[in-house]
């Protein structure tokens, strides 16, 4: 017996059965445009050796005016169709199921060639699209159609016609891209014309024996979006038209409101996709922060859907479903929707990872085998850079011990789990707390290591981390200045105004910290919604809310300063530092930059503007926060080196600057595999 059994039940498409209802949802992670198309099959293989259902491949453009970039991958091509089914062979051999995502950017797309039903331009790109005429929209739909009945021909299980998240056909849907007064414009029954009809088409080309999962804008989170009445009438004539599944899109690109970020609640929009079940009788499927078997259960067991999507938490545990299965859940590595190696790099042209798994996408290169000759390997510092080499030794054979000198694992990891928004931190430490125990790891911790205790091993991996920069401020040693160590460890009394010495990741993670009172908006789906002005598509288009952002009011008074006068925040994610922008907007922080600390004073901290130290400017606050970054933890390395031991030196005691779990993880589990 399982306990998930919603989760794991079959489901019956006629001509084909899925094995259970998880859908690897589409992630362009820049694999097919590397073309080395046996690193793309790996990639894809592992997750169906992983007993995922069906997987979704990334967006592939239908011709060159939709790719969503220059040198985007495309299927057009008899070489096309060959790379492909390297992917689909793979696939196939390991069990698996798997579908193309057709993708047309319109003027979503990064060129100055893009198409558009209007020529309107998107507020996220610097490319006015091109007004399409008839024959043009004509040649869409044939290259759409063409694209599918190409994706057969490469073997794929079916495709799926990317119709939300403010892509070209969802362009047409809404009055808000769609200005057309001709057959394409006007009337609902003229905006929904285009992708009813490129299902119809699709479905002709393709046969009866393939599937066709639309993805469909259920709630667009812009201006002018579709009412409920409207996206049912479209699931439904889609549904007409051919479809076998409806997938769930959310929200638009330019939306601004938060969709998938690590502080939008656990399944948020599944709510949206129930409001559809019933109306259409193919089966429809749900997305959005759904990373956990037991939330994805929950989802299917109260009727919102009858398959899950889940794309990052694919990169996280390529065996998340063979893991629920097997009874294993605990040591299913989480996704905790930073965003951090997955969509930011992405946006970044970078090949997309994992935070938590280094390996995702890079399956062919980064290879864990066992160890020619097992070894003594003692790591110091369980933060994430000594776990995560920790977990890869053990798994490659050695014997592992590791040792810190605080009273728990997971290092800054427990700072971060206490912003509010960052809570999935705690099932990320709580997860290496488990797989340390699975893996036969020694821990030992409150012990602070000296140089003698680490004699006899083969390896020694020096994870110390970091300690706070001193600001050299005059004045900081006054009883009101604390360091953010102390405050998001709840050691520090901080008074109703405060300034933010420092507004790099900790510097936004503490002014969050101090602005919010009360439980988390993420734990608390109305309020986060009231938060963010998220209504019902039902009773308001788009489903935003007519009053807008609702936020609770701010705890505090928080002044956020830096020295640096670009924009407070530029270095931050790039999906994600918008949205710690507007949060601490809504809470009325106030960023100043360009400043210079010249002194604490009694009643707060002062700051001249410039290289020429103008504007003396007192920032009135009872509680000054220093959050001024990072240097490196060596003394323990330097002692070893002074000894004439060189130890690896992984994490922030190796390079502080900008240090991020995501760069330590990368780095330990690297020399793990070499050891
Ligand atoms: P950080 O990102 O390096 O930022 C340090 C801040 O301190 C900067 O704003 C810097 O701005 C200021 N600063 C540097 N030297 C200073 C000095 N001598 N005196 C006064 N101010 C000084 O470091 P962090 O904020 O400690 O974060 C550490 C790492 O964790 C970063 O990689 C960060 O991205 C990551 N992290 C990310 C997030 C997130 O993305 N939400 C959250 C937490 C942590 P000025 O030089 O302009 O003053
Ligand atoms: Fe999830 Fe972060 Fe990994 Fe992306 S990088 S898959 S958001 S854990």
């Amino acid at each position: 017996m399982t306990d998930y059994p919603h989760l794991l039940a079959p489901l019956d498409l006629g001509f084909t059965t899925l094995k259970n209802r998880v859908l690897m949802g589409s992630m362009h992670t820049g694999l097919e445009e590397t073309r080395d198309w046996n690193r793309v099959a790996e990639f894809y293989a592992e997750r169906a050796r992983g007993d995922v259902a069906l997987m979704v491949t990334g967006g592939i453009g239908p011709n060159l005016e939709g790719s969503v970039l220059p040198g985007a991958a495309m299927m057009t091509t008899a070489d096309d169709v060959r790379n492909h089914s390297v992917v689909t062979g793979r696939v196939h051999e390991a069990g698996g199921k798997i579908a193309m995502q057709i993708l047309h950017a319109g003027r979503y797309a990064y060129g100055p060639k893009c198409v558009a039903p209007s020529a309107i331009k998107s507020p996220i790109s610097p490319f006015a699209p091109t007004e399409l005429d008839e024959a043009g929209i004509e040649k869409q739909i044939a290259d759409i159609v063409s694209a599918a009945v190409l994706a057969r021909e490469a073997g794929y299980d079916g495709v799926e016609i990317m119709g939300s998240e403010g892509y070209f056909l969802n362009q047409f849907i809404v009055t808000h891209t769609n200005k057309r007064t001709d057959r394409w414009g006007g009337s609902y029954e003229n905006r929904m014309r285009l992708p009813v009809d490129v299902v119809r088409r699709v479905r002709a080309a393709v046969g009866t024996d393939f599937i066709i999962i639309y993805r469909l804008s259920m709630i667009d989170l812009v201006p002018n979006g579709s009412t409920f009445d409207e996206v049912v009438e479209l699931a439904q004539a889609v549904e007409a038209a051919g479809a076998t599944i409806i997938n769930t899109g959310i929200g638009w690109h330019e939306a601004r409101i938060p969709t998938i970020a690590t502080s939008v609640p656990r399944a948020a929009f599944a709510w949206v996709t129930r409001k559809l079940m019933g109306k259409v009788s193919i089966p429809v499927i749900t997305s959005n922060r759904i990373n956990t078997p037991e939330v994805a259960e929950d989802v299917l067991a109260t009727g919102c859907a009858d398959m899950v999507s889940m794309a990052r938490p694919m990169l996280a545990d390529a065996h998340f479903v063979a893991k629920a299965k097997a009874g294993k859940s605990g040591t299913i590595a989480p996704c905790i929707a930073c965003n951090q190696a997955c969509l930011d790099h992405t946006f970044s042209g970078k090949l997309t990872s994992c935070l938590v798994n280094p390996r995702a996408c890079h399956e062919t290169e980064l290879v864990i085998s066992k160890a020619p000759t097992p070894k003594r390997v003692a790591i110091v510092g369980a933060g994430p850079a000594g776990l995560s080499t920790a977990l890869t030794c053990a798994e490659r054979g050695h014997d592992v011990t590791v040792f810190d000198k605080a009273s728990e694992i997971g290092g800054q990891l427990n700072m971060a789990k206490m912003v509010p928004g960052k809570e999935e931190f705690h099932g990320f430490v709580d997860w290496y707390g488990r797989m340390v125990a699975e893996m036969g790891i020694k821990v030992e911790l409150g012990r602070a290591v000296s140089a003698d205790d680490l004699d006899g091993y083969d390896e020694v991996i020096i994870a110390t981390g970091v300690t706070p920069r001193d600001p050299g401020i005059p004045g900081q040693d006054a009883p009101h200045v604390v360091s953010y160590v102390d405050v998001l460890r709840g050691k520090a009394d901080v008074g109703a105004r405060v300034a933010v010495v420092g507004a790099g990741g900790i510097g936004f993670d503490v002014s969050e910290y101090l602005v919010h009172q009360g439980a988390s908006p993420t734990e608390n789906l109305p309020e986060w919604m009231a938060e963010w002005g998220v209504a019902d598509p039902a009773e308001h288009r788009g489903g935003l809310a007519p009053e807008g952002p609702r936020p609770e009011a701010p705890a505090r008074e928080v002044t956020l300063l830096q020295r640096k006068a670009e924009k407070h925040g530029k270095r931050l994610g790039k999906t994600t530092g918008w949205i710690h922008r507007a949060a601490l907007n809504m809470k009325n922080v106030s960023f100043v930059g360009g400043v210079n600390y010249e002194a604490v004073e009694d009643g707060g901290l002062r700051v001249s503007f410039g290289a020429a130290r103008e504007n003396p400017t007192l920032i009135e606050a009872d509680t000054i926060v220093l959050c001024a970054g990072q240097e490196p933890e060596r003394s323990l390395a330097d002692a070893l080196i002074a000894r004439g031991i060189t130890p690896h030196v992984i994490g922030g005691a190796d390079v502080a600057a900008e240090l991020d779990a995501k760069r330590a993880i990368d780095q330990g589990t690297r020399l793990a595999a070499t050891l």
